[in-house]
């Protein structure tokens, strides 16, 4: 088995949590900030120093590449972000880039010989922080997003993403764009964001995938009036419709299967005034699970909220959806034997976020490793993953990459066009 330096990780971690450092040990680093330029010269720098090439595509995704000793044969890539959210930590994304970086740092070090080219990537715009939505680079290269209507979101002091990405000095050829021609298959290595590794004492998750999920907007609707001179009687108060619809929706819903998660993270109350009576409410409902069928059962409990509540019209639509992915099963099977050949506990998981490997799934096979979360927190200043955890998870990567570059004829190869 190949083994990574856990003390170059370590030195690799510090470094980019000085890009944005917050204060409290996190930091904010939206896509094509200053910080996340400052992040990007850090890749770039330690990649040249390896003699390692590095271009970017039209949306400033980046890609380092070790040339393998094959005659053109396709390319292994590892990928993910350097964005942040606002006050987020210093693993989400950035610790898959320092696994990538890693990895094709010790292949290049310890001269381990390999026939495919080994890509280190960077995404742009992950998070979507500043201009959303999230997944942009990978939703416009699998072509779930137009990149003419990307380059318009706006930042909310509106300035756009492509006056960003101009800005940046990071945008190249588009004929460079991670595609299923040149490369044979896509690895993340991610922090799990939530507690499951922690509480079961497994050190590597085997990801099968990424969860389903349907996000519903719901609304109630009664009539605003005056705080101090309506009695209680005569109200219309549509929040306490609101209120009373969330209680129904969670009786419902817990009654379906217990991994089934499900949120209500935004309320917008109109006018939103302490001295008058809330005339339209309307919330977000979130729910994710791994299976279609359990969805359904969802958008059944939403269907059948009462018409009315409190004397309040109840109104619901589907916001967005998405579909459950499912990673390359050789790859899922070949991230488990390293781990296990590598002597570390692991279990197999579903990613309840979204990530960019699920988009380059569609394009080519694709799978993920998830390291622990302590205590599950991320997307806060909180997040943390020892040092320890991570490089075990780099090595099953390194491995991972180099099972793959000897065994590639498991793969389906799509068709040349
Ligand atoms: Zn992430």
């Amino acid at each position: 088995m190949f083994i990574c330096d856990k003390e170059r990780v370590k030195d690799k971690i510090e470094t980019f949590a000085q890009f944005g450092a917050a204060g409290r040990g996190g930091i904010t680093r939206f896509s094509l900030s200053k910080e996340a330029i400052q992040a990007r010269n850090e890749f770039v720098k330690r990649m040249k120093a390896l003699k390692i090439k590095v271009f970017t595509d039209d949306l400033a995704n980046m890609y380092a590449t070790v040339p393998g000793s094959g005659p053109a044969l396709p390319g292994i890539v590892m990928a993910s972000h350097l964005d942040s959210v606002r006050n987020g930590g210093n693993y989400d994304g950035v610790l898959g880039v320092i696994a990538a970086m890693e990895v094709a740092e010790t292949i290049v070090r310890d001269k381990i010989p390999h026939r495919h080219p080994v890509t280190a990537m960077v995404w742009t715009n992950e998070e979507g922080s500043l201009y959303p939505p999230a997944m942009m680079s990978s939703g416009i290269l699998c072509g779930k997003f137009e990149k003419e209507a990307m380059l318009l979101s706006k930042s909310p002091e509106g300035k756009t993403f492509g006056e960003a990405l101009e800005a940046g000095g990071f945008a190249g050829d588009p004929a460079n764009r991670l595609n299923p021609r040149d490369y044979a298959m896509m690895l993340e290595l991610h922090i799990e964001q939530g507690p499951v590794l922690e509480a079961k004492k497994k050190q590597i998750g085997v990801v099968e995938g990424v969860v389903g999920m349907v996000n519903y907007r719901i609304s109630t609707r009664g009539q605003a009036d005056h705080a101090g001179t309506t009695p209680m009687s005569y109200r219309k108060d549509a929040l306490l419709a609101a209120a009373d619809a969330i209680k129904y929706l969670h009786t419902e819903l817990d009654k379906l299967d217990k991994n089934l998660v499900y949120t209500t993270g935004e309320l917008v109350v109109h006018p939103c005034v302490h001295t008058v009576i809330p005339d339209y409410v309307e919330f977000s409902l979130d729910a994710r699970h791994r299976d279609p069928e359990v969805i359904k059962q969802v958008v059944k409990a939403i269907r059948g909220l009462p018409k009315k509540l409190d004397k309040c019209a109840v109104a619901y639509r589907e916001a967005w959806a998405r579909k459950t992915v499912l990673f390359n099963r050789d790859l899922v099977k070949m991230v488990e034997k390293q781990a296990k050949a590598l002597g570390y506990s692991s279990m197999k998981i579903y990613s309840g976020a979204g990530h960019d490997a699920q988009y380059a799934a569609e394009m080519l096979p694709t799978t993920m490793i998830f390291v622990p979360s302590k205590d599950g927190h991320s997307h806060c200043e909180e997040e943390f993953t020892p040092v320890e955890d991570a490089w075990r998870g780099i090595n099953v990567a390194l491995n991972t990459v180099l099972a793959a570059d000897a065994g590639f004829t498991e793969f389906h190869r799509p068709p040349a066009d």
